[in-house]
């Protein structure tokens, strides 16, 4: 099975190098690694560095002490360990040999890529995104399936929280967080990422960190909940959700603004077709907002591609003219926010696809209203 979608990927990967006239891939922290070879580098100050040249045997350079954590798979990758006495640096310009063009990968430490620049004199550098980026962006029906997993489980999660399941009432929105983020991993995840719980006027805040604010009844409360759960490959894939609940009868204004932006994230969900533009996507809610006197609330992007990052291409934003194709993966999260009195957000993950929006989530997306 590793070997599988590994030795799948490199494949995919040097294909990509080769029609951009790269010939190494260097990688280091971040998640473009993980992706490729199913190991997650420690940002520390010791360097661990894949090596892949467009040909011959890929290396993974890890500090000797680091070994035990990395997983033998002979048929990906060779381990060089290096020890305390070793330039690591040396060791991967050495393993690159005569490359003109290198890719380094976007999430390298900087103290490592100056080290780099100055060892491989004369090599062009060039951003390792522009290599991985494509292929990560649009994802293998493996790679559905686990962000279905992982959006499946935020869902449970969800319907606790709509059903009343969940007590949240009299409680601190960091308590409440931090109870989200056990329930995400009692469904699955390995850990959660954000658990934004935001209280009535704090949800106009879109990116609300929890806190003190205890909840109280005769308000809304918006869930953003995500997480990371991890495929039998040991490669993490996201989950991203965010729905709104009202404690109480709810306010008639706050209901209307609601409908609208309801009917606006159903409009964008329908509009992610194949073939259509990230902008456009972007512009049909904004339209239904603005038609409403609410545009001037919606004031983020549509929505952010997610697969092994939270957050990655392809966004769903004006002036990204990227046609969707089948695999994309991406959210699409209106909101309005009025300062001072309320929030909300719908979020779903949606995968663009030959017959049509393929929606992960499956909680619904009405204002969940509970009695206190
Ligand atoms: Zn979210
Ligand atoms: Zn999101």
């Amino acid at each position: 099975m590793f070997t599988n979608t590994f030795s799948g990927r490199i494949a995919r990967v040097r294909a990509e190098m080769a029609a951009r006239d790269v010939d190494v891939l260097l990688l280091s922290t971040g998640p473009d690694l993980p992706w490729l070879i199913g190991y997650e580098a420690m940002g520390l100050e010791r360097l661990t560095m894949f090596v892949l040249p467009l040909e011959g045997d890929p290396h993974l350079v890890i500090p000797r002490l680091e070994t035990a954590r990395v997983a033998e798979r002979p048929d990906v990758y060779c381990v060089v360990p290096w020890d305390e006495t070793d330039n690591p640096i040396a060791i991967v310009a050495d393993l690159a040999g005569n490359a003109r063009r290198a890719a380094v990968g976007n999430h390298t430490l900087s103290m490592f890529t100056i080290r780099l620049l100055d060892q491989m004199a004369g090599v062009r550098f060039v951003n390792g995104s522009e290599v991985v980026g494509p292929l990560r962006a649009v994802k293998t029906p493996d790679e559905i399936e686990a962000l279905r997993n992982a959006a499946h489980a935020a869902d449970r999660v969800i319907g606790r929280i709509q059903s009343g399941e969940l007590n949240i009432v009299g409680r601190t929105e960091a308590e409440v967080s931090a109870e989200v983020g056990q329930h995400l991993v009692d469904e699955g995840h390995h850990h959660m990422n954000f658990g934004i719980v935001a209280a009535g006027e704090n949800a106009a805040s879109p990116h609300h960190h929890p806190g003190s604010t205890v909840i109280t009844p005769g308000r809304s409360v918006l869930f953003d909940i995500g997480g990371t759960m991890y495929t039998d490959d040991g490669v993490g894939y996201c989950s991203d959700i965010t729905r709104n609940v009202w404690l109480g009868t709810p306010d008639a204004e706050y209901l209307d603004m609601y409908a609208v932006l309801l009917e606006a994230q159903q409009a964008q969900v329908e509009a992610a077709v194949v073939g259509a533009t990230c902008e456009s996507v972007d512009r049909v809610g904004r339209q239904i907002l603005t038609d409403a006197n609410l545009g001037q609330y919606f004031m983020h992007r549509t929505g952010h591609g997610i697969g092994v990052e939270a957050h990655e291409d392809p966004y769903l934003v004006e002036g990204n003219e990227t046609p969707l194709t089948a695999g994309h993966a991406f959210s699409i999260e209106p909101g309005v926010y009025i300062e001072g009195k309320f929030g909300a957000r719908i979020e779903d993950i949606v995968v663009a696809a030959d017959a049509g929006p393929d929606v992960l989530a499956q909680s619904d997306h009405a204002l969940a209203v509970l009695d206190v």
